[in-house]
C-alpha cells in the first residue's frame, strides 16, 4: 500500500468520499418549464414556482427523470421504480422556498460501483451508494454594490443528480480518477455536460484520517469544490491538517469547510449539520415516484457502449494496448474520432496518431478534440498518404502541422509544396552513388563492421533529397551497395 502517508508518529490512511452534484442535461427544470441555458441575463429563466411563489405547484419534468435513471444504470445501480421527494428545509437568502425539493431515505438510484484506471495501470472498485434527484438553489451575487449583495434565481430549481460515493478512495489521485470516470461516463451518456467551469458538475469532498486497519476517523467535508486540481488540494491540505491535529492531541471536528483558492487550503464554515436540523419530510405537492422495468428497459435499451466496454473492445478486437485503449475511451468526444478515423484502416496506426501527433497539436493550441481544426477525414487522408507511400511518416507529421494552421487537406499540402516521396529507384539510386563516391572513408568503416555508419549515410541521402525519399528503399540500398 503505498498510498500511506508518514505522520510524525507513524503512518495515516486517508479516506475520502464524495458527493458529486451533476447538473442534468435538460432544456427546463426539474419542477418548472423555465429555461436552464448558461449565462442568462439573471433572473431571465425563473418562474413562479422557482421564485418559490406561494401556491405555486411542483411538476415533474419526466426528462430529468430518465436521465437520473440513465445515469444510474450507467454507473452500474440499482434502479429504485419507487421513491420520494423530501422537503429538506433550511433557511438561505438564495433559497425563496424555505427549503429544497430533495430525495432523502428513498432515492431514485441505489447502490452502484465505478471503476477506475490510476497512472500505474491498476484499477480500484469506487462503490456508489445512492444517485438522487434534487434542486438547485439560486445564486448571491456580492459584488454588485457596496452594501447589498443581489440575488439571481436562473439556477433556482436546476435538475441536480447528486451523486454519492462510498468512503471508498484511499488518495488524492484515485479522487481525480473516480471524478475524471463519472464524469465521462455522464457525457458518453448525454446525462450531464460535467462542465465543471460553468458550474455543471461540482462535488462536495469528505476527508478523514486513519490509522491502517482502524475504523473510519471522524470526516470534514470541503463543500462546491469546482475542480479536479482544487479537489486534489483540498485533500492534501486537510490529510496534513487533520494528521497534525490528532498528533497534536487533539480531535478533528467533524464540520463543513470551504477551499480557498488562492492558498490551496480550507477553513471551517460552520459545524456538520445532522439530517434531523432539516426536518426532512415527504413533499406533500408531489406523489411517490414510480415507474415499471419495462420503463427501465426501454432506457436501457438506448444506451450508448459505455467506457469500460469500449476499452475491452478496443482491446480484444482491435489489438490495442490497455493503456492506449484507456486512453482513446476516456472521453467520448475522443473516442468518437477516433472510430471515425479507424474505419477502414490499420487501428494501431491510428491509435498512434491520434493520440501522438494530434494529441500533441491539440495541446500546444489548447484546443478540445472537437475543435480540432484536422477533421477525422482530414487525418485519414494524412495516413492513407503514408499506407500508399506517397510520403514517409516523417514527412507526414511536418503536413500535419500544416494541416493544423491552415486546415487544407494533407494531399493539398503534398502538392502544392512537393512534399511527394521519391521512390523511384533510379533517382535514389543516383544520389547513393554520389554520396558513397564522396566517402570512401566512411566506406571503408562501414566495410571494417561499424554499422552503425549506415545511419549517417541515410542522412545524408535524406538531406539530399529533402527528406523526401523512400526511408525502406534507402536503406536497401545503400546496404546492397556499401557490402560492395
Ligand atoms: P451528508 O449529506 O451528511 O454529507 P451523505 O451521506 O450524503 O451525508 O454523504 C456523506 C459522504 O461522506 C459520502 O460520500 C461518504 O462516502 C463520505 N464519508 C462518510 N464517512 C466518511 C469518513 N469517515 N471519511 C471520509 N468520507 C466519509
Ligand atoms: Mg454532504
Amino acid at each position: 500500500m503505498s498510498n500511506l502517508v508518514e505522520g510524525a508518529t507513524g503512518s495515516w490512511e486517508v479516506v475520502i468520499g464524495l458527493e458529486i452534484h451533476a447538473q442534468v442535461s435538460s432544456q427546463s427544470k426539474l419542477f418548472s418549464g423555465a429555461a436552464t441555458a448558461f449565462g442568462a441575463e439573471p433572473n431571465s429563466q425563473v418562474s413562479l414556482v422557482d421564485a418559490g411563489m406561494p401556491g405555486m405547484l411542483p411538476v415533474i419534468n419526466e426528462m430529468a427523470i430518465e436521465q437520473a435513471v440513465r445515469s444510474g444504470l450507467g454507473l452500474n445501480a440499482k434502479i429504485n421504480n419507487y421513491s420520494v421527494f423530501d422537503r429538506k428545509n433550511y433557511f438561505y437568502a438564495d433559497l425563496p422556498q424555505g427549503y429544497q425539493i430533495s430525495q432523502y431515505l428513498q432515492p431514485i438510484v441505489g447502490e452502484g460501483v465505478v471503476t477506475v484506471e490510476l497512472e500505474d495501470g491498476a484499477t480500484a472498485h469506487i462503490g456508489i451508494e445512492r444517485l438522487h434527484l434534487e434542486q438547485d438553489a439560486g445564486k448571491l451575487i456580492h459584488d454588485q454594490h457596496p452594501r447589498k449583495s443581489h440575488v439571481d434565481l436562473n439556477r433556482s430549481g436546476i435538475a441536480l443528480m447528486e451523486i454519492v460515493s462510498k468512503p471508498d478512495m484511499r488518495s488524492a489521485a484515485e479522487a481525480g480518477a473516480y471524478v475524471r470516470k463519472v464524469r465521462a461516463i455522464l457525457r458518453y451518456l448525454g446525462t450531464c455536460d460535467g462542465n465543471m467551469e460553468q458550474g455543471s458538475m461540482r462535488a462536495d469532498v469528505n476527508v478523514s484520517v486513519r490509522r491502517p486497519g482502524e475504523d473510519l476517523g471522524t470526516r470534514a467535508e470541503i463543500k462546491n469544490v469546482n475542480s479536479i486540481r482544487f479537489m486534489q488540494q483540498a485533500i492534501h491540505y486537510e490529510t496534513t491538517r487533520q494528521i497534525d491535529v490528532i498528533e497534536g492531541g487533539g480531535t478533528v471536528d467533524q464540520e463543513t469547510r470551504q477551499f480557498d483558492a488562492p492558498t490551496g487550503t480550507t477553513r471551517p464554515m460552520r459545524t456538520k449539520e445532522e439530517a434531523h436540523d432539516y426536518r426532512y419530510f415527504p413533499d406533500p405537492d408531489l406523489l411517490p415516484l414510480e415507474f415499471s422495468d419495462d420503463f427501465v428497459a426501454q432506457i436501457r435499451a438506448t444506451l450508448p457502449e459505455l467506457p469500460d466496454a469500449k476499452k475491452r473492445r478496443y482491446m480484444d478486437e482491435l489489438g490495442l494496448s490497455a493503456h492506449d485503449a484507456a486512453v482513446l475511451v476516456s472521453d467520448r468526444d475522443i473516442a468518437l474520432f477516433y472510430e471515425a478515423v479507424s474505419e477502414g484502416r490499420d487501428a494501431k496506426i491510428v491509435a498512434n496518431w491520434v493520440q501522438g501527433d494530434l494529441f500533441g497539436q491539440l495541446a500546444k493550441a489548447e484546443l478540445d478534440i472537437a475543435d480540432s481544426p484536422v477533421s477525422a477525414n482530414q487525418l485519414g487522408g494524412l495516413i492513407d498518404l503514408i499506407s500508399d507511400q506517397t510520403i514517409s511518416g516523417k514527412i507526414a507529421k511536418d503536413v500535419l502541422e500544416i494541416m493544423f494552421e491552415s486546415g487544407q487537406d494533407a494531399a493539398a499540402i503534398v502538392a502544392e509544396k512537393g512534399l511527394k516521396q521519391v521512390t523511384d529507384s533510379g533517382a535514389i539510386e543516383g544520389e547513393v552513388d554520389k554520396v558513397i563516391a564522396a566517402n570512401p572513408d566512411k566506406v571503408a568503416e562501414f566495410q571494417s563492421g561499424k554499422d552503425k555508419i549506415l545511419g549517417w549515410f541515410v542522412g545524408q541521402i535524406m538531406q539530399a533529397t529533402k527528406g523526401k525519399a523512400n526511408p525502406k528503399m534507402v536503406n536497401q540500398l545503400l546496404r546492397d551497395k556499401l557490402k560492395g
